[in-house]
């Protein structure tokens, strides 16, 4: 029987300074498996040498694939890409930036051959901002209340993934693609492997303070309906208490008169009420305009070039 093909997929943004780096400190360990392998960069309208180098690697080493965007789509769409253009056995997702040790790779594989559809590589937060990882934990903290999936803090796109599970990753064709939710989602038998944080050497992250708050709220909103639902208990429980304290107010003017201050409680009502209000609408708009996004049926990327194809099968997702 053939040796079983892995595909390793690799979004890279940018990364001038570390794809060659990257591929050969990678090639070194595939060297060491008992498997086939290919490399599918994915490059995400890098505006840099990334692009060119990549096509370098691949000209000399046929395992080397790339997909090349018109623009930057974002990781989540990068990603996405890599699953459709995997031919492999199994695949695993790893940034180019060196933060997701290459070692690892071989601990993943054990994972995939003692059975597990998702073996995830999950980090410490060493060497973090103190305020970065108080939030973090804060957030998942909390989302892991909010939302109907598990998501784990430090887990992130670093993992091992079976072709089952990329299968059922692939059927899912959503406009807001938010990757952890939906690996979680899909379930099967999953195995943690856990590394320590590594920092970044070169280039720099593309996480902005921004992009992390938007992708935060990604988390929250794209799981599910409850912070929908939220909004109508906050409504309910706010409406109930306003009605018992008209029905006192009215009660003690009936006994005592109307005495005239009363602004401070009216104020206060009033914007009490708004605030909640303008919350509520809020959460509302992210789902309408979800709902929005999803009915256009976009594709999640554009391909400039690529010397790899998609998987027949999955050419109706776009
Ligand atoms: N990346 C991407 N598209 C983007 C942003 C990032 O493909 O719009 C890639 C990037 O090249 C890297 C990986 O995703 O390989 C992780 O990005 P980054 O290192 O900026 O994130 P961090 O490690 O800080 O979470
Ligand atoms: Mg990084």
């Amino acid at each position: 029987m053939d040796k079983p093909l892995l595909s390793v997929i690799v979004p890279s943004y940018n990364e001038e300074q570390n794809v060659e780096a990257f591929y050969f400190a990678l090639r070194d360990v595939l060297a060491t498996t008992h498997y086939r392998w290919e490399v599918i960069f994915v490059d995400d309208g890098s505006s840099d040498e990334t692009l060119p180098l990549i096509q370098r690697l691949s000209t000399w080493h046929s395992s080397v694939k790339y997909v090349s965007f018109t623009r930057n789509f974002g990781k989540e769409a990068a990603i996405l890409a890599g699953f459709q253009h995997a031919k492999g056995d199994c695949a695993v997702i790893i940034d180019a930036d060196l933060q997701h040790p290459v070692e690892l790779i071989g601990e993943l594989l054990q994972g995939y051959e003692e059975g597990y559809d998702q073996v995830i590589a999950c980090r410490d937060r060493k060497g973090e901002s103190l305020v970065r990882s108080a939030v973090s934990r804060l957030y998942y903290k909390l989302i892991n209340r909010v939302v109907d999936v598990t998501l784990e803090n430090g887990a992130g796109d670093f993992r091992l993934l079976s072709r089952r599970a990329m299968d059922a990753l692939l059927v899912m064709s959503e406009g807001n693609r938010f990757s952890k939710g939906l690996f979680s989602w899909i379930g099967f038998e999953q195995k943690t492997v856990h590394y320590e944080n590594v920092s970044r050497k070169n280039g720099d992250s593309k996480w902005s303070a921004s992009k992390l708050i938007n992708y935060g709220i990604d988390g929250i909103i794209s799981f599910n309906m409850k912070p929908l639902r939220l909004c109508l208990y906050a409504g309910g429980f706010i409406l109930t208490i306003a009605m018992l304290y008209i029905f006192i107010m009215f009660i003690q003017i009936l006994r005592t008169g109307v005495d005239v201050p009363g602004y401070f409680t009216m104020i206060s009502a009033v914007l009490f009420l708004g605030g909640i209000q303008l919350v509520s609408l809020g959460i509302i708009g992210e789902y309408i305009g979800r709902i929005y996004n999803e009915t256009k049926r976009r594709p999640h990327y554009l391909v400039k070039e690529t010397n790899s194809s998609r998987e027949k099968h999955y050419e109706h997702v776009q």
